[in-house]
């Protein structure tokens, strides 16, 4: 019988302070949603395996444990991603303005990495870091589409593509983590995306 080939995939969950990051990384592998306020989780990330053709594919997922609400979240959060998921609420604008803060914030962290690492020692630093950060795989996340029924969302999914498109056109995907919509799906879709860019 064939062995598959394993791969072992770093995703990091970036967005503003209760737009949802820790109840969708909860909700994806262990099938949770807790509907009090949690700022902060035990562990440093979850994984998930995922079988893509002919790999199995690891999906360790890193959370921001709270420290996003002073966006000072250290390199080792960042140090080899594969994939960063962002992360809004389709009912707070501001969570929706934030985006360009954290998506910019996020390939100058990686910048940063890459000319540290260039300078400490240039021969791991295509292994460490991501190796393309002009091309690097993002996805975006519209979280919470179920409160209220959509009636008190704010940001409609036409203007999200919008600023996808305007990105580089980052895939898009509406969820929720209380009702579990669409969550796999967009998780198998950052599986796809960050197997691509090996
Ligand atoms: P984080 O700060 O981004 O990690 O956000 P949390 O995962 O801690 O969620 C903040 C609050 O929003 C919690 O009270 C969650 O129960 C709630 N929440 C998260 N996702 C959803 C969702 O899809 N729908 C609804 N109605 N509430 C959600
Ligand atoms: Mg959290």
């Amino acid at each position: 019988m064939a062995t598959r080939k394993r791969t072992l995939l770093k995703i990091i969950v970036l967005g503003d302070s209760g737009v949802g990051k820790t109840s969708l990384m909860n909700q994806y592998p262990c099938k949770k949603f807790f509907q009090q306020y949690k700022a902060t989780i035990g562990a440093d990330f979850v994984t998930k395996e995922v079988l893509i053709g002919d790999r199995i594919v690891t999906l360790q997922i890193w959370d921001t444990a709270g420290q996003e609400r002073f966006q000072s979240l250290g390199v080792a959060f960042y140090r080899g991603a594969d994939c960063c998921i962002l992360v809004y609420d389709v009912n707070v604008l501001r969570s929706f303005d934030t985006l360009d803060n954290w998506h910019d914030d996020f390939l100058r962290q990686v910048c940063n990495l890459v000319l540290i690492l260039l300078f400490a020692c240039p021969l791991i630093v295509f292994q460490a870091s991501p190796s393309n950060p002009g091309i690097f795989p993002f996805i975006l996340l519209g979280n919470k589409i179920d409160v209220d029924g959509g009636n008190s969302r704010v940001v409609s999914e036409k203007k999200a593509k919008e600023w996808c498109a305007s990105r580089g056109n980052i895939p898009y995907f509406e969820t929720s983590a209380k009702e579990d919509y669409n969550v796999d799906a967009a998780f198998l879709s950052v599986a796809q995306l960050a197997l691509e860019k090996d």
